[in-house]
């Protein structure tokens, strides 16, 4: 048994109640209230508050722990600030690399470039002839290669688009290097995958990661066989402290084969639980492949990219509810949208018991007027990122228009028809830090704090945004019976800050950090000054 006391510990119960003291036992919580009502034997171990302040432990609801293991073993292009910039990273790794061998990559962002041209295999082929390069855009949408690469996934002047995706040509008809959505599966395909010991070494750096600014969980959206091997290892050597409610990536036809005759799957004491069913609809925004209903301003001949037709997407979705699963569909532009609700309007009313667990729109970022109502109507809910509202702001007007900006990030409207929203971060895309996603969801300014006047009727409260990562999120994982709240009979997965995230002054909402971090009872990061 421990004991914490001395705190304001936001309960998140009925009501709302704020108590000083909460006994934890077994992994979960024991007694939630008042100090004198505990009784405690000499040998307990006490933590003294002092005064901080606990939360239950923050969870994201849209994250890739694989990638963010994955970024760990490879080249980090997010902080070029031109193409030649990126270039010249690769130059320098290949100069340290073998012949042959593959440098993989992430982050690059042409947005953030001068003239936000999308980057082309000539300046990779000079920055390492005799390696294949494969570095994939910062929000995962897009690959840019080299020649060695394209050549290793047999890709010429003749290879055919695949559905959903394009290989980029020049006007000669010649590849560009740059792969779009679907089409990144061609070099996928061929490129090796990192060595099993260093991938679970960086699975577990990841979860430490993820502990030191405040998450306890994640629900993982779009999880492999390779993936969850690893998982399951470290779950089993006791080395994943940490909560993953992972969705099977339906992109993966081994890992759909494999889970479609098994069923969802709960691995260890609740650190890993199969649940859900990703699929894509389409592509997103800063790839221009965001499925839209009427053109992209910024390219009148574009209407983005379903990524799966209609037919099949609708196959799927029937497949994982029969199946058990949730479903959780992918659908940034207001088309996918659309075509998103319809699909499960429809497996849902040829399958009404499946409602009750809760399908879900991962980004829901782009609605038409006529789409808001149809969450709440149809039982499904929004799982939304607030810092790719701050992180877009910039450009997403150039890419929409004023009118359609009305239905983006629109997160009060969404909330005003009776719904909550599952909160997230898409890690590695944005930052994991979900300080950073509270802040973004209450101020909705950039992570600098200037005010761009961007909608700020869509803000969310701090009591909203503060549940969009814990409570809701519980809902949006069908585990509210369990997590996300600190009251008798929930797991005990918690955050003590030394700030108060309801009261702190807003600027300050961003640089909170958890001074200890608990998961299952268990003290998994603590940074100094708090002693049992
Ligand atoms: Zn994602």
């Amino acid at each position: 048994m421990t004991v914490l006391a001395n705190g304001r510990i936001h309960t998140l119960g009925p009501g709302d109640p704020v108590v000083d003291a909460l006994v934890v036992r077994e992994g979960r919580i024991a007694f939630a209230g008042r100090r004198g009502d505990v009784n405690v034997a000499a040998s307990e171990p006490v933590f003294d508050l002092a005064g901080k302040t606990v939360l239950p432990g923050l969870v994201d609801a849209h994250a890739h722990l694989l990638y963010l293991a994955q970024a760990r073993l490879r080249l980090d292009v997010g902080r070029a600030r031109s193409e030649g910039e990126a270039a010249g990273i690769v130059a320098a790794a290949a100069a340290r690399a073998s012949a042959g061998e593959w440098l993989g990559g992430r982050g690059w962002d042409q947005n953030l470039w001068p003239g936000r041209q999308f980057p082309s295999r000539d300046s990779l082929d000079r920055a390492a002839p005799r390696n294949p390069v494969a570095l994939v855009r910062v929000d995962g949408h897009a690959t840019w290669c080299n020649g060695a690469a394209l050549h290793a996934a047999g890709i010429d002047r003749d290879t055919v688009d695949p559905t959903g995706g394009i290989v980029v040509k020049d006007a000669r008809g010649e590849p560009t290097g740059l792969l779009v959505d679907t089409a990144q599966r061609l070099v996928q395909r061929v490129e090796p995958p990192p060595p099993v010991e260093r991938f679970d070494r960086a699975v577990r750096e990841a979860i430490a990661e993820c502990l030191a600014v405040g998450l306890t969980g994640i629900h993982e959206m779009g999880a492999t066989l390779f993936a969850l091997g690893a998982y399951r290892r470290l779950v089993e050597r006791g080395q994943f402290p940490f909560r993953n409610y992972a969705a099977v990536a339906g992109r993966s036809e081994e890992t759909w084969d494999y889970y479609k005759d098994r069923g969802p799957e709960v691995i260890g004491d609740g650190q890993v639980t199969v649940g859900a069913f990703k699929l894509l609809s389409d592509g997103a925004l800063g790839s221009r492949g965001a499925a839209l209903h009427s053109p992209y301003c910024d390219d009148p001949e574009n209407r983005g990219l379903l990524l799966i037709p209609e037919e099949e997407l609708g196959r799927l979705t029937g497949e994982a509810l029969d199946r058990g699963f949730q479903v959780c569909i992918h659908a940034i532009g207001d088309r996918a949208n659309t075509l998103t609700l319809d699909t499960l309007e429809r497996a849902l009313a040829a399958r009404p018991a499946a409602r009750a667990r809760r399908h879900r729109v991962e980004h829901a970022q782009i609605l038409a007027g006529s789409d808001i109502p149809r969450f709440r109507a149809l039982g499904v809910l929004p799982s939304m990122q607030p810092t790719h509202c701050t992180s877009d702001m910039d450009w997403a007007v150039e890419r929409l228009g004023p009118e359609r900006l009305a239905g983006a990030y629109a997160w009060r409207s969404l909330l005003d028809t009776g719904v909550i929203i599952a909160g997230g971060s898409d890690f590695p895309v944005e930052n994991p830090n979900p300080f950073h996603g509270i802040y973004a969801a209450v101020a909705r300014r950039p992570l600098t704090g200037e005010d761009r006047g961007w909608q700020p009727e869509q803000r969310m409260t701090r009591e909203e945004a503060v549940r969009a990562f814990t409570a809701w999120n519980a809902v949006a994982s069908n585990q509210e019976a369990d997590q996300g709240r600190l009251l008798p009979g929930y797991r005990a997965d918690l955050i003590v800050c030394a700030e108060d995230v309801f009261t702190c002054p807003e600027e300050r909402i961003r640089d909170i950090a958890p001074v200890m971090t608990m998961v299952g009872g268990v003290v998994v990061h603590r940074r100094g000054e708090i002693e049992p």
